[in-house]
């Protein structure tokens, strides 16, 4: 995990690493059995070098907490992105064909039981292919990859936008708690 942190931070595989101030690498426990993944570093991830630090990612600690969820204690945060698009555009899609074999190394590293995808964004560059379903659709539902099952819901970002996306966001979060439990038990 040492040396894949080495390589992200001093990156320049894609044109994102020359307007990014720190490529932002991840954080939590490195054999957490959760890892939610978002679309990419804001202007304070970029800043501070961590990710979901700013309003967003307040919020999503917020909501995480109250369904038995953290960062210190179960969840490794990471992004499809590592280093900022500039003016938080949305990542190209070479940037992301670029920089995910980088959070493919993470996922094998980490070997996370549940993987959560925030965002429209973060499902598709995951997926590698366009969405044909509305992430409001397929939010909350399951799907098993391997050893693991992959879950998306909205960003937590979207709640700023239009509140209502606040109790679906803490539903999901409270099943991936609730698995969590269910998991370990068994
Ligand atoms: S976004 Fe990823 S591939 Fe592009 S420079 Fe940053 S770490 Fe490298």
């Amino acid at each position: 995990m040492a040396s894949l942190r080495e390589t992200i931070l001093s990156c320049q595989a894609c044109p994102l690493y020359r307007e990014r101030n720190l490529a932002v690498f991840g954080e939590g426990p490195e054999n957490a059995p959760l890892m939610v993944i978002g679309e990419g570093p804001g202007a304070k991830e970029d800043e501070l070098g961590r990710p979901f630090v700013g309003r967003a990612g307040k919020l999503l600690d917020q909501m995480m907490e109250q369904a038995g969820l953290s960062r210190e204690k179960n969840a490794f945060i990471a992004n499809i992105v590592k280093c900022r698009p500039p003016k938080n555009r949305v990542p190209k899609k070479q940037e992301v064909q670029t920089c995910f074999p980088y959070l493919e190394e993470q996922i094998e590293l980490v070997n996370p039981k549940l993987i959560l995808l925030l965002g429209a964004t973060a499902l598709k560059s995951y997926r590698g292919t366009p969405l044909r379903d509305k992430i409001s659709d397929i939010r909350g539902s399951w799907e098993k990859e391997n050893n693991r099952l992959v879950m998306a819901t909205f960003h937590p970002a979207a709640v700023f936008r239009n509140p209502r996306y606040k109790p679906f966001i803490e539903e999901d979060l409270q099943a991936i708690a609730d698995k969590l439990k269910e998991t370990a038990a068994g």
